[in-house]
């Protein structure tokens, strides 16, 4: 029986069934946001949704003592009306395919035999005593893993330009500082299979030569970083990291630093100043990081995503992971749900997938009957993709060609009610308030369109405006020095593009 944690602190439900002979896990997340909290069954996958401490005794009476279950708690199909048994038959999970997050929501984020007995830290062992670092590095850029945290570079190329650099200090730093409004991936992994990043900063470490690692974790994730404390001193008692790794003379050592929740410090140089303990801000490249990062030492910065799709790589091999996904964007990739949609949450799939089918087949579509309009996707560096776009397949290039992105995969669904002019200026507010103010055409760039959104939006804008808008925009992206500000107008000139009647009905109704 699996339980999302939470609720067992309320419940008691291990005492309470574990006379039955049932083992009870406490796990992480399992996806299902809007369905939680969540108790499922194994191996039967019997599920129910939105649990209260109230139900657990008809739960265990119904299904623990008598085999039997609960009908009210099970989950409806909103477009059939019936009830569904078992997660694998919900639409929400059955078009998912999970290689991230397939522990996640399954084993005991704080227990790590429970990671090691689902497969955890095999990998490790496997690099350690069959590979050499240049297979490790070979497996990785043959496998097409590109950075899940937003740019999409090939992680395989990053890993070669570290090894190719000389020693003696190299560092690996796992980025953790998801801030883009809608995104919770890279925290749910963390809280949910902490180990996994472990693994998967251990491996990087060992193919490019690395003996020291950093998490950079927003302090407003408390939890994922409460349990990947717990995750870092567990592995150390056991021997599968710090000194001498596996009886071998791996050597790795993980660190915690706590980012205090500036978006820029997602940035990798500005994410690097941060540990150093200095302000939190970019700085030109080259050098890249890879060359001269963490106090001038090689360092490869690789998201929480892209680190734990390793270990699943060094185990099944590159041409496993190239079978799912595109050519040129291999894969799954996690994405978070969130806006006007019926099933919010974290889902999984591979990359490719339309639009249509996360938003109407997983998602469920949209709430309250509203029309679809509109999906953010990628945050504030991302744009905004209209109906005609539904049947793009989701991977890094198609993206580019439309003019939005992946980003880190946050899917902020709008229906037809959503004013698109609020919400390039919701987008802009909130990069004028996290531009770090170290370049003009940022700083001030950003101040002066969020200005002429909001007198838009106020219907004292001109059509002339219009045309201003644009251009600073454009001005605003191709001078800003990091990718915060070479990103951000993209929300207006994406709406802008698609959205032009609402801009003109603004400027020409006055409302
Ligand atoms: Fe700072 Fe913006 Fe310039 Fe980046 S683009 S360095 S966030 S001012």
């Amino acid at each position: 029986l699996i339980a999302e944690k939470g609720l067992l602190a309320e419940v008691n439900l291990v005492e309470e069934v574990s006379h039955e002979g049932i083992g009870v896990n406490i796990s992480g997340c399992h996806g299902f946001c809007q369905m939680g909290p969540l108790v499922r069954f194994e191996p039967s996958g019997l599920l129910y949704c939105k649990v209260q401490e109230s139900d657990c005794e008809e739960i265990i009476e119904a299904s623990v003592a008598n085999d039997s279950v609960v009908e009210r708690l099970l989950y409806v199909n909103p477009t059939t009306g019936e009830s569904v048994k078992t997660q694998d038959e919900i639409p929400f999970y059955k078009r998912q395919q999970r290689v991230t997050l397939k522990d996640c929501g399954r084993i005991d984020p704080d227990d790590i035999n429970d990671y090691i007995a689902h497969g955890g830290y095999q990998a490790i062992a496997k690099i350690l005593f069959e590979l050499k670092p240049e297979d490790v590095v070979k497996e990785v850029l043959d496998s097409g893993l590109r950075g899940r945290g937003g740019g999409g570079f090939p992680t395989g190329r990053k890993w070669s330009f570290a090894a190719s650099q000389p020693g003696p200090k190299k560092y690996v730093i796992c980025n953790g500082d998801e801030g883009d409004p809608g995104a919770f991936m890279d925290r749910s992994v963390m809280e949910g299979n902490p180990h996994s990043v472990l693994e998967g900063m251990m491996i990087a470490g060992f193919a490019i030569g690395a003996d020291e690692g950093y998490i950079y974790a927003r302090a407003e994730y408390p939890l994922a970083i409460k349990r990947m404390r717990k995750a870092i001193a567990d592995a150390e008692a056991l021997g599968v990291l710090g000194q001498g790794v596996l009886g071998t003379d791996f050597n790795f050592k993980i660190n915690i630093k706590e980012g205090a929740g500036a978006f820029v410090c997602g940035e990798e140089t500005a994410l690097i100043a941060s540990i150093e303990g200095e302000r939190g801000m970019p700085r030109p490249r080259p050098p890249f990081p890879a060359v001269k990062g963490l106090w001038a030492c090689p360092t490869i910065i690789n998201n929480v995503e892209t680190l734990a799709n390793l270990s699943a790589i060094i185990l099944n091999g590159a041409n496993w992971f190239k079978g799912f996904g595109t050519p040129s964007s291999a894969g799954t990739k996690t994405f978070a749900l969130a806006g006007q949609i019926q099933n919010t949450g974290l889902v999984e799939v591979p990359m490719g997938m339309t639009l249509r089918e996360i938003v109407f087949d997983i998602g469920g579509g949209l709430r309250e009957g509203k029309k679809y309009k509109s999906v953010q996707i990628g945050g504030p560096s991302g744009g905004c993709l209209t109906e005609d776009k539904l049947d793009l397949p989701l991977d890094y290039d198609e993206l580019l060609k439309v003019g939005a992105m992946i980003g880190s995969g946050g899917l902020v669904v709008m229906g037809d009610d959503t004013c698109m002019v609020e919400t390039a200026k919701f987008f802009m507010g909130f990069v004028q308030n996290e531009s770090c103010g170290k370049c003009v055409p940022c700083r001030e760039g950003t101040k002066q369109l969020l200005a002429l959104l909001t007198k838009i939006t106020e219907g004292k804008g001109t059509e002339s405006d219009l045309d201003l808008l644009a251009e600073l925009a454009q001005n605003v992206k191709d001078g800003s020095l990091c990718g915060l500000g070479k990103t951000a107008p993209n929300p207006v000139l994406t709406t802008l593009r698609y959205f032009r009647d609402e801009y003109l009905a603004h400027v020409r109704d006055k409302k």
